[in-house]
């Protein structure tokens, strides 16, 4: 089933205790679709980049059979530019750097053939971009949202209505606490979930994420990535995995969206193993499914009598 993913297609300067890179693809678009590619093959990207863009960035996208008919190329200015800097605890990153460029003119226009998906992805950008996009699609089965701590503070009424018009917000557990005003994770899933989503997921970084979906509470492991080279992107990839897989199989139902979880947390624990999207580039499936059952083993609990 078609999945529409909308957000920021970038170049990023990235900078981890392990080494540093000044330019490399980015963007919340590009991992959330490149790792949805590697479960559903009808990606249809929108997004806008300027007119440094390289053919070897779109030939990677195309290559993962992501459509992109949806990716506007504004000539007038140069893609959007992000710089970020992680310390030695990789939870936390410094913003160094943030050129919107051809971004601050990003009107998401949805080409006809995209506003009947199914899914739709809402990567991080201007809650008043992700409603437009909304405005413009169908009726989608499941229309998930990513957002963060800048808009949390800088928009916060526009977040507020769009979060009216969406079915699962992810978001991490400081965006969580920040957004319900609640330091109890549980206790701010409830608030989250009255302000519309009716699913929620919670990602807590390298500690697993937990998932709110009608009555149930699932709490999905860790994985014990042991070679951590950069968090970037990690979160979209996430989000990616785990639309890619309910795509895929065209399945909404709780269990199956547990599932999802472990595909998205799947998909984020290899990304950060290298710099940028670089290990979204060639993964294979047996890699994926063998890393999905070494997430089960990992959180098989024995029974007491
Ligand atoms: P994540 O690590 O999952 O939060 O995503 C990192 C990606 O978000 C990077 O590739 C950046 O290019 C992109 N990014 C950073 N800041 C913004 C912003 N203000 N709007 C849109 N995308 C951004």
């Amino acid at each position: 089933m078609s999945l529409l993913v909308v957000g920021s297609v970038a170049y990023d300067g990235i900078e981890t205790p392990f080494g540093k890179i000044d330019r490399i693809l980015g963007g919340s678009a590009t991992y959330l679709s490149l790792s949805a590619s590697y479960f559903s093959r009808d990606i249809n990207l929108v997004g806008v980049v300027g007119r440094d863009f390289a053919d070897e960035d779109i030939n990677l996208l195309k290559n993962h059979d992501i459509d992109l008919q949806g990716l506007q190329v504004d000539e007038s200015g140069d893609t959007f530019f992000w710089k970020g800097k992680y310390h030695f605890d990789l939870n936390n990153r410094d913003t160094l750097d943030t050129q919107l460029n051809v971004f601050e003119r990003f009107d998401p226009v949805i080409p006809a053939g995209y506003r009947d998906a199914r899914y739709v992805a809402l990567g991080n950008i201007e809650p008043s971009l992700q409603e437009k996009v909304l405005d413009q699609v169908q009726k989608p089965d499941l229309v998930v949202m990513d957002t963060m701590n800048f808009w949390i503070e800088g928009t916060p009424d526009a977040l507020k209505q769009t979060l009216t018009r969406v079915d699962l917000l992810v978001i991490n557990d400081s965006e969580a606490r920040e957004l319900s005003g609640e330091p109890n994770l549980f206790k701010a899933a409830d608030k989250v979930r009255a302000m519309g989503p009716s699913s929620l997921i919670i990602k807590k970084g390298e500690h697993g994420a937990l998932l709110f979906t009608g009555d149930e509470i699932f709490s999905a492991p860790a994985f014990p990535v042991i070679d951590i080279f950069d968090p970037t992107g990690a979160g979209d990839t996430f989000m990616g995995g785990f639309l890619g897989w309910v795509a895929y199989t065209n399945d909404t139902s709780p269990t199956n969206l547990r599932k999802a979880v472990i595909f998205g947390s799947v998909m984020a624990s290899f990304c950060v193993e290298k710099f940028g999207p670089e290990r979204l580039k060639n993964l294979t499936e047996k890699e994926i499914y063998d890393r999905y059952r070494e997430f089960r083993r990992l959180s098989q609990i024995p029974e007491v009598d």
